[in-house]
């Protein structure tokens, strides 16, 4: 393979046409070509049988469909898979499959690295960051169903992998443009074709594209709040101070994806003795009133380094009950994939870790 050849992974439907038109073939060719990638997942011209052989010849002259790279695969003894995703440019990040009883959530990252600094992840920690292309972004959940041998596209509610969670590396809302294309190419009804109804994004709140994010491609919001006061969230989440809590709250409440079937997740890490207490609960169930919420507790997974700890169990269970009694689902997210390290970030640390270690023995 080489990338002289231009990769049709990624482009939109209008983009893919006007390349047709460029080698002089009717756009219409983009529908059948369409459905070969996304709908068959095959990546090879010459299996694309209803395509004549002339345009095979000219889509392999100047075109491929190429996915990235797996650098490795892992699977858990609790049956989560990850991916290290490894690209043209040698960047890697990291993909994860959590499975639930017949379906599962594909976790994406839309960055390498990420820009902002929560203090409590280790994502935040790495220095290089640059966006992931949509090619990158749909590239991931093709990995991934590669993996689980799920093409052609199976029928709705036939799938293993069900459903995607924006919660790798990075935040989405700072690669929207890219996302979106990626997105919107997972949405398509004639090819992967998964609802906007079973994607959920997460953000540490980009208010500015809050409401884009909702309009435009409709997938359901997470909100990683974490702190109920803006003194101690623009500690955790630093973005907080430039778009503070009732300025997040605002967007949410006025998200136009959102209704009571479709609540907005506030995601909550646990941390111990800094946001876990019952006051901080109580606290919590005003902050959202009037916006149709759910909550996530996320106990905290510690990392090399880190300078916080995991509340303890009883807290969060006590934290958990606070919430139910307000009338909110509350459930306290189960830890996966511990033994291969599939939590935000970890498996790409670990990598370069690994890279790191025969250096640091020289020198
Ligand atoms: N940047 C986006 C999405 C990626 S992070 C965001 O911040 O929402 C996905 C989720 O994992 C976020 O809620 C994040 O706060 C949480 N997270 C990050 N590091 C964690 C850790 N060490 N333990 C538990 N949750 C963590
Ligand atoms: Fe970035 Fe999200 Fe980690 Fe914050 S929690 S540093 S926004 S990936």
């Amino acid at each position: 393979m080489t990338d002289t050849h231009k990769n049709l992974v990624g482009l939109s439907r209008e983009q893919l046409a006007a390349e047709l038109t460029l080698i002089d073939e009717k756009p219409f060719r983009a529908k059948q070509l369409w459905h070969w990638i996304y709908h068959q997942g095959v990546t090879d011209f010459d299996l694309m049988t209803s395509i004549g052989k002339p345009l095979r010849e000219k889509l392999h002259a100047a075109y491929e469909v190429r996915k990235p790279e797996v650098g490795l695969e892992q699977t858990s003894s609790d049956r989560t898979r990850k991916w290290l995703v490894k690209f043209e440019d040698g960047n890697e990040a990291e993909t994860v499959y959590i499975p639930e009883d017949d379906r599962g959530a594909i976790c994406m990252s839309s960055q390498v690295g990420c820009t902002l600094t929560c203090t409590f992840c280790h994502t935040g920690t790495q220095r290089l960051v640059r966006n992931l292309t949509p090619a990158e972004i749909v590239g991931q959940f093709m990995l991934a169903r590669d993996s689980y041998n799920e093409w052609p596209t199976p029928q709705d509610g036939g799938r293993m992998i069900s459903n995607i969670v924006m919660m790798g590396m990075g935040e989405p809302l700072f690669n929207y443009e890219n996302v979106a294309t990626a997105l919107k190419i997972i949405m398509d009804g004639e090819g992967i074709a998964l609802s906007k109804r079973r994607i959920t994004l997460s953000t540490s709140g980009v208010v500015p594209e809050i409401e884009r994010c909702g309009t435009e491609l409709g997938v359901n919001l997470a909100i990683s709040l974490h702190a109920v006061r803006d003194d101690l969230r623009e500690v955790l989440v630093p973005i907080n101070k430039k778009y503070p809590l009732h300025e997040l709250l605002n967007a949410c409440r006025t998200y136009p994806a959102s209704n009571n079937a479709r609540r907005i997740t506030f995601e909550y890490v646990m941390l111990d003795g800094i946001n876990d207490s019952e006051t901080d609960a109580r606290e919590l169930l005003k902050l959202v009133k009037g916006i149709p919420a759910k909550f996530n507790l996320i106990p905290f997974n510690p990392w090399p380094g880190s300078n916080y700890h995991c509340s303890k169990p009883e807290t969060i269970k006590r934290f958990s009950e606070i919430l139910l009694d307000g009338g909110y689902s509350a459930p306290i997210r189960v830890p996966r994939g511990r033994d291969i390290m599939a939590a935000c970030g970890q498996l790409k640390s670990e990598s370069e870790r690994l890279k790191k270690s025969p250096r640091a023995a020289v020198g």
